[in-house]
Order: structure tokens, then sequence, then C-alpha cells
């Protein structure tokens, strides 16, 4: 979206800077100064980052297909507890290394001092459970992005401080297209806030309500998109644990941007207390009674890959139903999957939903799977028609 579009956007501010940081004009302190000169444009830098580490076997349209306008309110679902691992082992030292030899990564990605009054703050995007989100734009590279406000003593009174700075140490590190930004932080006394890539067109699950559910080209456009982001993850040791629509944002050419690393809550303990949201894509590993963390692996997200391709194409999560059904289903990878599903999705469902996690299609052959190539180059077809068709309307 052009930064001029947006303007409209701006025309508050809607969080006070409590240090009462210096304006635009004045922004050379001596910190400042200091930072000013070896600091990366930060537009250009996210560019890159756009076009780093993109590990895709498919063909993808330049440009999803999305409907215009913005989508109506729908109600929010609980997220389920989520957990982000990251451990280094050899192949992710070499990862390291390579990434050390690209010019993106010799450049600090950002000033050690980030602070509010950097930012021009706009509209709220939305509110979480421990902040809000607003659009912003950084006074001196212009460059749009979203900045979550959370504020500390909720963080406290949730009791997920460290898991907080966790998992803004996981996200940082990571680039991919398919997988929402996180520039940097900074805090105040009450507050800290988190710089995030701004995903232009909002909530996928938003997206899917309004559509019911997607026609088969733009779910396996989505699904390989999916993929593709998971690899890069798991090449890295992070498991997700949480895929879900509510989790996935869409930039602003309607691609996919997995969010939300397991913000939340992920300690074994606070784990049952958060049972209550849903429980439709929680893999049948991770619903077994007694079982403890080191059980899960990468394959969680597999299963979840399988319950959003389902809902994706059906509209519902597979094993909906009353909480304790929902639960015996998962147990049983009990569902039925609707006659109007093409055989090549119900095969890539039937491979992903599998009870043993060990026998759950990899993510390689997710992408090259008939269904994923099928659609994804006749994809580009179909989404140019969709435009095409509007154009005419
Ligand atoms: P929870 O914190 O309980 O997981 P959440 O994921 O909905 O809830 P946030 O990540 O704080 O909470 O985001 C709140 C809402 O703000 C999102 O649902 C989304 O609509 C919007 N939002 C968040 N981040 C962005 C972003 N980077 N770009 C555009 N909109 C965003
Ligand atoms: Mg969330």
């Amino acid at each position: 979206m052009a930064a001029r579009t947006l303007e409209s956007q701006f025309g508050r501010l809607s969080v006070n800077d409590e240090n009462d940081y210096q304006k635009p004009k004045t922004l050379g302190s001596t910190t400042q100064v200091a930072h000013s000169s070896s600091r990366p444009n930060l537009y250009k830098v996210a560019l890159q980052a756009q076009s780093a580490n993109t590990v895709t076997t498919v063909t993808l349209p330049s440009q999803a297909a999305q409907r215009k306008g913005v989508p109506p309110a729908s109600p929010t679902r609980k997220p389920l507890p989520s957990v982000s691992t990251v451990s280094k082992t050899s192949s992710e030292e070499k990862e390291i290394a390579e990434r050390k030899s690209a010019p993106l990564i010799e450049q600090p990605f950002m000033p050690k001092e980030f602070h509010l009054g950097m930012f021009e703050i706009g509209k709220p995007l939305g509110k979480g459970k421990f902040g809000r989100v607003y659009l912003a734009r950084e006074r001196t590279s212009g460059y749009i992005c979203a900045l979550k406000v959370l504020h500390k003593k909720e963080l406290e009174q949730g009791r997920v401080e460290k898991q907080v700075r966790r998992e803004i140490e996981i996200q940082s590190n990571l680039r991919h297209p398919n997988i929402l930004q996180l520039f940097g932080h900074f805090h105040d006394s009450k507050r800290v806030f988190l710089i995030l890539e701004f995903a232009g067109k909002g909530e996928l699950y938003k997206h899917l309500r309004r559509e019911q559910r997607f026609p088969e080209w733009k779910a396996s456009q989505y699904i390989a998109q999916m993929a593709s982001a998971l690899r890069y993850l798991h090449r890295k040791h992070v498991i997700h644990r949480d895929i879900k629509p509510e989790n996935i944002l869409m930039g602003i050419h309607g691609e996919i941007k997995i969010s939300d690393f397991g913000w939340s809550v992920h300690a074994p303990n606070s784990r049952r207390q958060t049972m209550c949201g849903t429980l439709d894509y929680l893999p049948p590993e991770m619903i077994k009674p007694g079982s403890s963390d080191n059980y899960y692996d990468e394959k969680v997200d597999l299963w979840s890959l399988g319950v959003l391709t389902y809902e994706f194409l059906v509209g519902e999560a597979p094993f909906e139903d009353t909480p304790v059904m929902t639960q015996r289903r998962i147990a049983k990878a009990d569902m039925t999957i609707p006659s109007f599903v093409s055989p090549e999705a119900r095969d890539l469902i039937k491979k992903l939903l599998v009870l043993d996690p060990q026998k759950r299609i990899p993510l390689e052959q997710v992408q090259t799977h008939p269904w994923i190539v099928k659609h994804c180059i006749k994809g580009e077809r179909a989404s140019n028609r969709e435009k095409k068709d509007r154009s005419n309307e």
C-alpha cells in the first residue's frame, strides 16, 4: 500500500510517549546521531528481507486475488497455548554462517535505541490479549509498520514476561516472506513496544469467514506458502504449535504472514489452564493425558496444517464439536471430508491428519504434492481471471 493512501490514518497520536522523546526536528540527540549514520534504511532492509530466504518449490501468483473492502467484524476464538522452541544444531550454525555472507546479515538490522518518538502513531489495528496494535510510521524513513504495545503490568499478571522475552528473541531472528517480521522492540517504564511488519490485509480468519470457504486454487496457494514458512521454521528448530487462521495475517498482496509465536502461554503448567481456547487445532499427541512437553516435535505443525487445509476448503475445522467430542475425535482422527473436496486435496488432508506424528507427510512432499503443484500453477491463471472479472465489473 502506498504510504500516501495511509496518510489519513495518521491523524492522531494514540500512544503517549511517557518519556516525552524529542520531536522529529530534534531527533539528532547524541544517541541518534551516533546511530543515524550507521543505521540502514528500515524500508530498504525490509525489502531485502522480503527477498531473502524464500524457499518454495511452487509457482505462486505475484498477487493473490483478494476481495476489496474491510472485512466485517468476526468473533475471535481464543488462542491455544503455543510454544516455539529453538536450539542450535550444526545445520543451523551452517545456515547462520551462510547468512553471514549475505549483505543483509552483515548490517545491523536496527539501531540499539528505538523509542516512541521515532514513530508517528496511526489508527488502532486491533487488540490482543496483552495489548493493542497500532499502525505506525517511522519518521525518518517513512517506513510503515505495526506497533504492538504490551503493558508490563499485564505481562506480569499473566506471568508471561519470560515468554515474551524469548519470543522476541526468536521472532526477530526469523526472515521469511510468509512470516510476520519483528523489526525490533523497545520499552519504557510501563510498556513494551514491538515493531512489527504491517500486514495490510489483516487477519486471514476474517477473509475466510467472509468467503465461507476458499476455492481450491486459493487454498492451495495458501497452504504452499504455509509449507514454505513452516519448512523454514523447522529448519531453525522453531515449532509454531499454534497454527490456525486467527494467527495468520495477510500482506498487502494477499500473501500469508504467520504471526503469534506463542506469546500467550507455553509453559507446561499453564497449558491446562488455557485449554479453554479452541481445541480444533490440537494434534492427538498434545491431548494425550500425561504427555510431557518433550514429547512434541515439529510434526505437531503438520497436523495443524492438515486441519488448516480442511478448514480452508470446507469452512470449518474437521473435528469441530463439543469440547469432549472434539478431543475424542482428534484422538481417533475421526473426520469426514465432504464430497465437494477434490481427490487431490482429500489425499493431502489424509496424509497430514495421521495419528502417528512420524507418518505424517513431510513438508518437502507437501510442497510437491499434486494438489499444490496443480493449483499453484493453475491458481496463477485463476487469480488473474478473478482480477480480470473484477475489473470488468
Ligand atoms: P493474542 O494476543 O491473544 O494472541 P491477537 O493475536 O489477536 O491476540 P495481537 O497480535 O496483539 O493479538 O493483534 C491484535 C490484532 O491486531 C490482530 O488480530 C490483528 O487484527 C491486528 N494486528 C496485529 N498485528 C498486526 C500487523 N502486524 N499488521 C496488521 N494488523 C495487525
Ligand atoms: Mg493471536
